[in-house]
């Protein structure tokens, strides 16, 4: 018999989205209910940019993805929607995981 786990989370959930200087590896997470915030252009750390620009399409997209995600919480969908992790583990029972 093969099982198979899957991780939901509720949207609540979800609270804010993390970035990662890609040079020198510091972290940032912007709340989901706030505007863009102009200080993630560049690191807070390292001060590489991390973006071109207000108008980098990439900007428009995150800000984009803010807004849409926080007018679907407040949908209050009936049933109510949850996302799926992708990682999700497979485990063979009968093997009792020692594959
Ligand atoms: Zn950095």
């Amino acid at each position: 018999m093969t099982a198979e786990n899957r991780l939901f989370i509720t949207l609540d959930e979800i609270t804010g989205l993390r970035f990662e200087c890609a040079h020198c590896h510091a972290k940032l997470t912007i709340l989901m209910n706030n505007a863009f915030p102009s200080s993630l252009l560049t690191c807070m750390n390292c001060r590489k940019p991390w973006f071109e620009g207000e108008h980098d399409s990439r900007v428009k997209v995150i800000g984009l993805f803010v807004t849409a995600f926080n007018q679907l919480k407040q949908l209050e969908l009936k049933p109510p929607v949850d996302l799926e992790i992708s990682n999700s583990v497979v485990f063979d029972h009968a093997s009792n995981g020692k594959d």
